[in-house]
This record gives structure tokens, C-alpha cells and sequence, in this order.
């Protein structure tokens, strides 16, 4: 008796066994599974996801290990090798869960097609979202540009499945790769810049890691979520977003999860975050130049600085500020940096530094473990002032009251920023004013406060008023 032909799963931002449905869907055809890994060719590791996703790639490969399958990896260009890897194994058909990014949305669209004319039959499901993103619409079928109606209406349609399962009983099929292509047998690590190597000791990648951190979420801090969730030394909030991204764990999972545990206090504001993630890919569906394009263009005469050397400072957390250098350190050794010092760095760089919001955006893609083509951008347009239902230019937000409001005892600052270890009370917040001026090596304020707000607002409202 011959055996069936194999099915091939491709896997992208979906590294997990469980509620994946494109692996549940071709379990369920019955013939082998070929899973598989495509990075794009080229060097392993520019980025901190890059690092990141090297990790969780391995981490599946070894929950299919434990299986009896591999994860087979590649570093080629998908648009080629999908269709060859197809034709030269006999798979009859592909399953994989949906990407929404312009790229890879444009990638799937054409190796769909090539597929197809090849006879091959492409299952692609809804990937990690809640809602599809074109679904969630206002009365009038118009996308939303407030998130409060956008939020309220996805609420309203929310009829979310029971995760499912990781599949039992998957049988897999040896990978039988072209001879031409770049077929990486182990996944690759391979040499890691340093910068790479020192965020290891911060981080877990396993689809178990990723629940197992929810429910120390759910135990610990769901409830004062709310109020606590501001202060980056508090260990309020979930850090699942690396999770997120690349897809160890799904928001439908975290939903069903909060809700077992009841949506009360905390949660229904947890919840709305995921909301807030769920409502940047919408935007990104409508506006896929969102990480280049002011969603206002009466900020595209804005007399942005050119500024290297301060942009350097900042990327070095060497403003002389406190809380935006710890931002930025912790931000460089960690790949993370707290939500709330995410806004106040931003805040600074754009309005005390007057430097063009899409240099900031860049510089988290490259450092950000977490970096999401949706949030990331319109996080950045909401701090600048330039995306919809954005924060106006003109609050900007002062660093030491921020600093003196959500990290009061210096706690945080002191953890990244080792040179101010020694300050006590609320020195900690404006060092140069210390009494007691230590050699620390701790920068002077790059620039000072009232000076940096003034310069913003002129810059703004000649910019309104024609330039
Ligand atoms: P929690 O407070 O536990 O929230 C749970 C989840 O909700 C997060 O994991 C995330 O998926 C989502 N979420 C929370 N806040 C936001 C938000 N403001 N926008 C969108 N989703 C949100 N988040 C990213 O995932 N990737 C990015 O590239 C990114 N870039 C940002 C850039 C700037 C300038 C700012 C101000 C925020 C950015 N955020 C980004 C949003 C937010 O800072 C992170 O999602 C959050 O800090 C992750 O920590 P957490 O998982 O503990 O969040």
C-alpha cells in the first residue's frame, strides 16, 4: 500500500502547537505533515526579534521533536522555495494561518497563486488576531478612527472560539528539500552578536513559557492591573507581547483565560489593551505605509531637527534625564521597555529633541523583542501627535514629573541606570541638581526642559500656520 502524500504546514507568526489551526486542519487531512520554517536569506540575527524569533523557532522544533517531527528550516526567499519545496516532496496541499503585514501579505498572495496553478490546494486560516482585520467596521462599513467605537464594536460582534488543542496523533513526513536550496538541517543559531547574547538571561520562548507567564499574570496582578500598571518597577503588567508576536500564545487563549478568571477588576482594562493591539493591525489593513506616512498630513511640514548627535544620546540613554535613559537602556540589554517609559521616551524624542517621529520607530524595530509592524508605528504616531485620535502635539509630557509620578522612589531608575545608584530621595529624578554633585560620568540634560517645550511649540505652531 502507497502512503498518502504528504501536506505541508508552514509556519510564520504562529510558533506554537495549540489553537493553531492551519497545524489542527492538516492533522485533521489525515496525511503527513511536513512543518517548516522559512527566514528570509541572509545574515541570521540584525534585529532583537530576529534574536527572538531564532529562539522561538527552536523552541518549536523541539515541541515537534518530542513528537516524533521536525521543524525544517530554511534561509531562502519563500516566494521560491514554497512552491519548489511543494513540487519536489508531492505535497497536495498547504496550510497555513494568515500574516497581515503589506509584505507578507503581498508574499502570500503570490505563492498562493503559484500554488494554485500548480494544483495544489492552499488552506490559509485567520492568524493572530481576534478579528480579521477588515471585519470590524462602523454602520456604515467605514474602518474606525477612534479606538473607543472600534473597541465597543468588536466587543459587541465577540463570539470567540474555545482554543483548541494542540492536535494529537500527528504523523510526519521526512522533508525532501530541492537540492538547490539553503536547507539549514539543525535550526540555525549560529554565531550571536553580543548585543544578543546578553538579553538570554531575560527571556523564556517555549509555547509553556508563554502560559505559564499568563497565569502568573491572572494569579498575581490581574486585579490591580488597572492601577498598577503605570509603574515600570511594579511587575504589573503580563509581558506576553513577545509571545504575541510571534505567536507562542494567541489573544484568543489570553481572552478565554481572563474570563475563566472572571473579567472583573483588572481585566476588562487587560482585555482593552489587547483591544488596543487588535486596532493597530485594522489601522496598518487601511494604511500600509503607517510606519512612514503622518495619518496627519498637516505634519508633513513639520521643521523636524537633523540631529545625530542627539539622536545618539537618546539611543544611548545619555539624555541626562533619568527615567529616559533607564527606558533606553533597559530597552538595549533586554529588548523590552515598559509601556508607560515607551511613551515618555517617545514624547521626549519628538518633542525635546524635535527629531522626526519615524527615526524613533526605526530604532525600536531594530531594538524591540516585541516589534510589531502595527503597534510599533501607531504608538509612534499617537506620541507625536501625527495619527488619528493622537494625544495633540502640544501636551508634552515633562520627564521629571513623569519620573517623580510613576517610578517615586527612583527603583526603576536605579536598575538601568547604575551610575545614579548612589542618589537618595528625589535627586534621583534631577541629578544636576544633586547637592552633593558626585563623578558618576552621568550626563548633564541634553537639553533643559522649559527650553526644549518652547522650541516645540513654536516649531508647531508655524508648522499650523503654514511654516
Ligand atoms: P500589557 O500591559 O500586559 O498588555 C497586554 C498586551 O496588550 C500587550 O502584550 C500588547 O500585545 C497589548 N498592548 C498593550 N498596550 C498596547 C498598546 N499601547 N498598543 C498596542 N498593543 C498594546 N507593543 C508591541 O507589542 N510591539 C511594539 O512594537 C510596540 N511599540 C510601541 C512603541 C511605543 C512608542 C509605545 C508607546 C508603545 C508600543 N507598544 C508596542 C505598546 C506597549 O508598550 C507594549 O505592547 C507593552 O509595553 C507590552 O508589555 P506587556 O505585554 O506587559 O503589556
Amino acid at each position: 500500500m502507497t502512503s498518502p502524500p504528504p501536506v505541508l504546514v508552514w509556519f510564520r507568526d504562529d510558533l506554537r502547537l495549540a489553537d493553531n489551526l492551519a497545524l489542527t486542519n492538516a492533522v485533521r487531512s489525515g496525511q503527513p505533515l511536513m512543518c517548516v520554517y522559512v527566514r528570509p536569506a541572509g545574515p541570521a540575527c540584525t534585529t532583537a526579534l530576529d534574536w527572538w524569533r531564532l529562539q522561538s523557532v527552536q523552541a518549536l522544533d523541539q515541541a515537534l521533536c518530542a513528537r516524533g517531527g521536525r521543524l525544517h528550516v530554511f534561509a531562502a526567499h519563500a516566494e521560491q522555495l514554497v512552491p519548489e519545496l511543494v513540487r519536489y516532496s508531492g505535497c497536495t496541499q498547504v496550510f497555513w494561518n494568515r500574516r497581515y503585514d503589506p509584505a507578507g501579505k503581498a508574499t502570500d498572495t503570490q505563492i498562493k497563486a503559484q500554488l494554485k496553478q500548480m494544483g495544489v490546494e492552499v488552506h490559509s486560516t485567520p492568524g493572530n488576531l481576534l478579528h480579521e482585520p477588515w471585519t470590524v467596521r462602523s454602520k456604515t462599513g467605514q474602518p474606525f478612527q477612534v479606538f473607543g467605537a472600534f473597541w465597543r464594536a468588536a466587543c459587541a460582534a465577540a463570539h470567540y472560539p474555545a482554543p483548541l488543542a494542540a492536535p494529537a496523533g500527528m504523523v510526519f513526513a521526512p522533508c525532501t528539500a530541492q537540492p538547490a536550496a539553503q536547507v539549514l538541517p539543525d535550526v540555525e543559531v549560529g554565531e550571536l552578536p553580543c548585543w544578543a547574547k546578553a538579553m538570554q538571561p531575560y527571556h523564556a520562548f517555549t509555547e509553556q513559557d508563554a502560559h505559564a507567564q499568563l497565569q502568573d499574570f491572572i494569579a498575581h496582578a490581574l486585579q490591580t492591573y488597572t492601577q498598577d500598571r503605570d509603574f515600570p518597577d511594579k511587575d504589573a503588567t503580563s509581558e506576553l507581547s513577545p509571545f504575541l508576536r510571534t505567536g507562542q500564545i494567541t489573544p484568543g487563549q489570553i481572552w478565554h483565560a481572563v474570563a475563566a478568571a472572571g473579567v472583573q477588576g483588572g481585566g476588562v482594562k487587560f482585555l482593552s489593551e489587547i483591544g488596543w493591539r487588535e486596532f493597530a493591525w485594522s489601522l496598518l489593513w487601511e494604511h500600509p505605509d503607517l510606519n512612514t506616512r503622518n495619518l496627519k498630513p498637516e505634519f508633513d511640514t513639520m521643521p523636524w531637527r537633523v540631529d545625530p548627535k542627539g539622536l545618539a544620546r537618546w539611543q544611548q540613554g545619555r539624555t541626562g534625564y533619568p527615567l529616559v535613559d533607564a527606558g533606553m537602556r533597559q530597552l538595549w540589554q533586554t529588548g523590552l521597555m515598559h509601556n508607560r517609559v515607551r511613551m515618555v521616551v517617545a514624547s521626549f524624542l519628538v518633542k525635546h529633541l524635535l527629531i522626526d517621529w519615524r527615526e524613533g520607530e526605526r530604532w525600536f524595530a531594530h531594538t524591540l523583542v516585541d516589534y510589531d509592524p502595527a503597534s510599533n508605528p501607531m504608538n509612534w504616531q499617537w506620541n507625536a501627535g501625527t495619527g488619528v485620535e493622537s494625544a495633540p502635539f502640544f501636551r508634552i509630557m515633562n520627564p521629571i514629573l513623569q519620573s517623580q509620578k510613576f517610578d517615586p522612589d527612583g527603583a526603576y531608575i536605579r536598575t538601568w541606570v547604575p551610575e545614579l545608584a548612589g542618589l537618595s530621595g528625589p535627586d534621583i529624578h534631577t541629578p544636576w541638581q544633586a547637592s552633593l554633585l558626585q563623578p558618576t560620568g552621568y550626563p548633564s540634560p541634553i537639553v533643559e526642559h522649559t527650553v526644549a517645550r518652547a522650541r516645540a511649540l513654536a516649531a508647531w505652531k508655524a508648522q499650523k500656520n503654514g511654516g
